[in-house]
């Protein structure tokens, strides 16, 4: 069996918890938002905690906490 259900990745991007927070979680039961070409569904994570606004956003690659650039890139490289 594939993952077949995810988090929706700006979910991600804003939550405070790390993604070892979301490995136990049963994303095949939340309640999706999105469904991608590939057959991945994109649900809204109930487990989600939005981060502070002192609190920079996640890098889903590497998960360096880091602010965007005015480009739009990370400054770690992702
Ligand atoms: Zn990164």
């Amino acid at each position: 069996m594939t993952t077949s259900h995810i988090p929706k990745g700006s979910m991600c991007t804003s939550c405070s918890r790390g993604s070892s927070a979301c490995a136990d979680l049963r994303f095949h039961s939340m309640q999706p938002i999105q469904r991608y070409q590939d057959g991945t569904t994109a649900v809204k994570c109930v487990n989600h905690q939005a981060a502070d606004a002192t609190t920079p956003p996640m890098c889903l690659s590497c998960g360096a906490r880091n602010h965007p650039l005015p480009d739009g890139s990370l400054p770690c490289g992702h």
